[in-house]
């Protein structure tokens, strides 16, 4: 299928934000006065000062997307060894772990939140961990505490793979303020886009970490005659940053769309038997970013497969996600076995996330609710 027959008709499981096209354009218009069109130009320093505020965050550097935010984090801190981390999760946060010359060690989820679970985390631990690197699945928030402590007693980083909580807050505070340092991603499926784009957030106490991550995005320059670091090319144009400042103006009233979206979603099928719903968190603010339905085969009468197929004959397009877990990837076939994270494995065969976009009408979402009831046994 190509793109124009893809978006005719179709309900696709997420749909990009954009601003109003004027708004746009006036946004990029001073750019055809200064001709700066990349390399930390006026935008981009505007963007990182209204996400800091937005975020909540000491310290924020912007990349070209969230998985260069994930390597440069990793390299940034000198880690060598290994990283314990979530196979469930987008290929990103695996792929990044082996870009920068590390070793994932892979710990299972909770089956409740889908984060890691701390409880298995020290069981991994070895003399070689150098940095845990876990996921806000969904939103969900990682159990913070819990992890900050064993990361404390064995003196670890934490790097949190932040590129689906874009605007959650825990406890009051923005989830990027947790952990030594959180990578978001500003794709264009992301809650908050910025077309491409990334972030990573520390602490202002960690000044070196930072100095090192602007190097390491600019090819390690830094000096016209100095070249200090190995870096590479992860710099967020102008054009990708105007396009966050713009969305960065809606993004209360998106969330606030995707919230709707979700309770309508929630109130259809929360008491059709076999059907499991993310659970709600406490002392957690939600950003609404998928919205993830576990299928008991069993009880419900249809297997996931089963589930998304009968949408996908309706125009309507959910996604396995995470299917599959990343230990269980072709190029990681050899050296992991995914049986060693069960739960993982459970859950990653039993999810669908449904389609969730802030401008999705709720009667898209009954229709959504109703073919899915229909194949209640
Ligand atoms: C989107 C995503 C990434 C990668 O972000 P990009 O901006 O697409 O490079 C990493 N991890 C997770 C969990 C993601 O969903």
């Amino acid at each position: 299928m190509d793109c124009d027959s893809i978006m005719q008709e179709n309900i696709l499981v997420t749909r990009s934000s954009l601003p109003e096209f004027e708004e746009y354009i006036d946004e990029i218009r001073s750019m055809w006065d200064d001709h700066w069109l990349t390399n930390m130009g006026r935008k981009h320093e505007r963007l990182r000062s209204e996400l800091r505020e937005y975020l909540g965050v000491e310290e924020i550097e912007l990349f070209t997307n969230g998985h260069m935010a994930i390597e440069l984090a990793l390299l940034g801190f000198h880690l060598k060894g290994e990283v314990i981390t979530t196979p469930f999760t987008f290929a990103s946060t695996t792929h990044a772990i082996v870009r920068s010359g590390l070793k994932p060690v892979f710990c299972d989820i909770d089956p409740e939140t889908y984060t890691i679970d701390p409880k298995k985390l020290r069981e991994r631990i070895t003399d070689r961990t150098a940095a845990i690197l876990p996921v806000h699945v969904y939103g969900n928030v990682c159990q913070v505490d819990e992890i900050d402590k064993i990361a404390r007693e064995y003196g670890l980083k934490v790097i949190y793979d932040a590129a689906h909580t874009f605007g959650v807050t825990c406890r009051g505070k923005g989830i990027g303020s947790y952990g030594d340092a959180s990578c978001f991603s500003f794709h264009a499926t992301k809650v908050f886009n910025t077309i491409e784009g990334g972030a990573v957030c520390y602490s202002s106490r960690d000044k070196d970490f930072g100095e090192q991550i602007y190097l390491l995005k600019d090819f390690g320059i830094s000096r016209e005659d100095q070249v200090e670091a190995i870096g590479a090319n992860a710099k967020l144009n102008e054009f990708c940053a105007a396009m966050g400042l713009c969305n960065l103006r809606h993004i209360n009233e998106e969330i606030a769309k995707r919230e709707k979206v979700v309770s309508r979603y929630r109130e259809r099928l929360s008491k059709v038997k076999g059907i499991v719903l993310n659970k709600v968190q406490k002392d957690v603010k939600s950003n609404y970013a998928y919205f993830p339905v576990l299928f008991d085969e069993d009880v419900f009468g249809a297997s996931r497969d089963q589930v998304a197929e009968r949408l996908r004959e309706k125009g309507i397009f959910a996604r396995k996600y995470f299917y599959p877990p990343t230990n269980a990837f072709e190029c990681y076939r050899t050296e992991y076995d995914p049986f060693e994270t069960p739960i993982t494995m459970s859950v990653s065969k039993k999810v669908l996330t449904l389609p969730l976009y802030a401008d999705l009408s709720l009667s898209d979402v009954d229709r959504i609710c109703e073919l899915i009831i229909q194949m209640e046994r």
